[in-house]
């Protein structure tokens, strides 16, 4: 970058801290002094004076300048104060400090990127800086105390080795959280030698605090292991090694051992920790294969709308009368359900129910989603067409209140949830009542068609909710989604009768225990958590998981498909450790596993989901979260690498038999 750039750069950055707050003069100038850009990689230089994070080695980031200079503002510090910094990273907020006061240490956990900020430091000329590798939770007692310390990783706690290191009147500013996406930068201050004062300075999003004191972790503790004893990470591998069922090819492998340990239960949930990968499909369909044909279980529920999924169910039963109007899954993203995986299990399926012969009893295939309002709305229309002309007539009035949203139902939640009289919750609740009321009438004609119609309609009424909730907060939202899969569920096993049993397919966020996970903590529900509370023990739920591979998904809501590779899993997760165990594949039993194993995971760890979109580029902020496995699953099932699933795109479609399902 040439110099003046470099320069104006650099002074519109300074504004911009000026704009949102920063007042303390020696903290402006310390951010005028110090090169960021000689803390980022050539390749990002030109970034370097833009207000947002960039990342660094090791899985890493350097924070965004903005919230140093709010950090070290908040840090009170004076020109002959001693500080301590916990998270060297690159080193760059390290010699922001530097300029300040008199004397900067700071403690980083990753050798690697410690040793570089060494370097680094001293070769930009940054003398009174010692940088040290190991784990900055337990301090570093041989200075203490500090006037200030400053964490820039968020862990889920306070430790106490470090407000014990400060001095009286000394400050220590951490960014705290259950989550690792939900973070409150604090700052704690000594008033006395027993008393602190905690002060809340807003929300952050920083990578994890691992270490004795901070997130659980085996590396942390790997950076001192004591001679000639195993790492703990090491060791834990190795139990997952020595108790996991090997895996020598999908097709091949013996379920029998699953088959006892899922023993008479109602529901076994079928997770996935990516909506784009092979393996991850043609396992469940193997297990689901067995399932029904040891097992006898009745239908298959799926994270797919239920009007797509009815097209399936049609075509696996046979009984569609009259051809279809509308392309399954040809709503974004196709990828996840019209893949190749799926579309030999549901031959299989068709096959399947034309030997067993079994009319009416056939397995079934069905939707729990519910993000497709106005198909849903048509179906439940062309029925009463067809049973009640008169009820169809009131029924496209009262839908009529939403059609003007057909293009964007999240606007409809906006312009609904501030203008009230626009909104058409009564609307869609009085047309599921109408519904209900008629149900014996209605059903004589055919039960299944008027589950279908009164299925659709559980689904407008939710859906209408889930836009209007989309404004009002993430977790609302969340919930009401999951609770309308979860209600589809506990029909369709009514709709089955009182011995009937289901298996579902979903991705592991919305089929593990939210409980175990830091979607528990923010107050979010789940179908697996709903699972449990009503069915307990008989809900056998099935976690997946991979290290590496690649993998179907797009770069935002909308965007095409693509084939992406997976960054291999991050040092501190429970995919590192089940990696480490170096085997391809396996089962990994949890609920009946090894007590000591099964203890030790259920220590919170890091756990990645990617889902319909995958942006590697920030992967720890966006696609890890905290999950205790052993709580969250009742099994794990690893692949080591995996391959991304086979689209069925439209050409893909040419010489299929024309009741194909997924009418490409
Ligand atoms: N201050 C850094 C940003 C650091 S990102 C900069 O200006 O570039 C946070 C860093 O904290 C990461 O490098 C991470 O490895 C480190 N970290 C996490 N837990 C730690 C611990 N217990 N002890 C020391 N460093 C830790």
């Amino acid at each position: 970058m040439d110099t003046d750039l470099r320069s104006s750069k650099k002074q519109a950055f300074l504004d911009l801290l000026k704009k949102r707050g920063i007042q303390d003069k020696r903290v402006l100038e310390a951010m005028a002094t110090v090169p960021r850009e000689a803390f980022v990689g050539l390749d990002l230089a030109e970034l370097a004076y833009d207000d947002s994070p960039l990342p660094i080695e090791n899985g890493q980031t350097i924070s965004q300048p903005y919230i140093v200079a709010l950090m070290t503002e908040a840090m009170q510090l004076r020109p002959s104060d001693t500080v301590l910094e916990i998270g060297t990273g690159s080193g760059y907020a390290a010699a922001v400090l530097s300029r300040i006061v008199k004397q900067v240490y700071t403690i980083e956990r990753h050798r690697g990127l410690a040793e570089q900020a060494r370097e680094r430091l001293s070769s930009l000329g940054y003398d009174n800086v010692s940088v040290r590798c190991g784990d900055g939770t337990l301090g570093w007692p041989e200075h203490a105390p500090f006037d200030a310390i400053v964490v820039t990783a968020g862990g889920p706690s306070v430790p106490l080795s470090l407000t014990r290191q400060l001095v009286i009147g000394g400050r220590l500013i951490i960014p705290v959280g259950q989550s690792l996406h939900d973070q409150k930068l604090q700052r704690i201050t000594r008033v006395s030698e027993d008393d602190i004062r905690t002060e809340e300075l807003g929300g952050v999003r920083f990578v994890p605090l691992i270490g004795e004191e901070g997130w659980r972790d085996v590396e942390g503790r790997l950076n001192r292991p004591p001679p000639g004893k195993v790492e703990p990470a090491a060791a834990l591998s190795e139990q997952i090694r020595s108790q996991a069922i090997h895996i020598p090819s999908i097709e091949s492998v013996d379920l029998g051992g699953l088959l006892s340990r899922i023993g008479d239960s109602r529901l076994v949930l079928l997770g996935e920790a990516s909506h784009g990968t092979a393996e991850f499909y043609e396992m469940r369909a193997r297990i689901t294969r067995e399932l029904i044909e040891k097992k006898g279980f009745h239908f298959v529920a799926v994270e797919a709308d239920w009007p797509d999924a009815a097209q399936i169910d049609h075509f696996v039963r046979e009984t569609r009368k009259e051809p279809t109007q509308e392309l399954t899954f040809s709503r974004f993203p196709t990828w996840m359900w019209a893949n190749r995986q799926v579309a030999n299990f549901v031959q299989w399926l068709r096959h399947h129910n034309r030997q067993a012969d079994t009319g009416d009893q056939a397995v079934g295939f069905f939707g729990l989603d519910l993000y497709s309002l106005y198909s849903s709305i048509n179906a439940i229309i062309g029925y009463l067409e067809q049973v009640d002309t008169e009820a169809a007539a009131v029924a496209r009035e009262r839908y009529g209140c939403l059609t003007p949203w057909e293009k964007d139902p999240a606007t409809y939640g906006r312009v609904a949830l501030t203008r009230q009289q626009l909104s058409c919750e009564q609307d869609v609740v009085a047309m599921l009542n109408m519904l209900m009321q008629k149900r014996l009438e209605y059903s004589a004609h055919d039960g299944r068609r008027f589950l279908d119609a009164v299925s659709n309609a559980r689904l407008v009424k939710n859906a209408e909710h889930f836009y209007r909730s989309m404004y009002d907060g993430s977790v609302k939202s969340w919930n009401l989604r999951d609770q309308h899969m979860f209600d589809t569920l506990e029909s369709l096993l009514d709709f089955h009768g009182p011995d009937s049993k289901a298996i579902v397919w979903a991705h592991n966020s919305h089929l593990g225990n939210a409980e175990a996970t830091e979607m528990g903590s923010r107050g979010e529900i789940n179908v697996g958590s709903l699972c449990r509370q009503r069915f307990g023990e008989t809900a056998y739920l099935i976690g997946f998981g991979t290290h590496q591979g690649t993998v179907a998904a797009a770069s935002d809501w909308g965007a095409p498909m693509e084939v992406k590779n997976i960054v291999p899993s991050t040092p501190d997760s429970y995919e590192r450790l089940c990696h480490d165990a170096g085997l391809n594949a396996f089962f990994l039993p949890l609920r009946h596993g090894e007590k000591n194993l099964v203890k030790e995971l259920q220590r919170p760890r890091l756990e990645r989901a990617i889902g319909v979109i995958y942006r590697p580029e920030t992967e720890i902020a966006s696609h890890y979260f905290i999950a205790s496995l052993s709580r969250q699953f009742d099994e794990y099932i690893w692949f080591d690498k995996t391959r991304a699933v086979d689209a069925l795109g439209p050409e893909a479609g040419k010489g299929m038999p024309e009741t194909f399902p997924f009418g490409l």
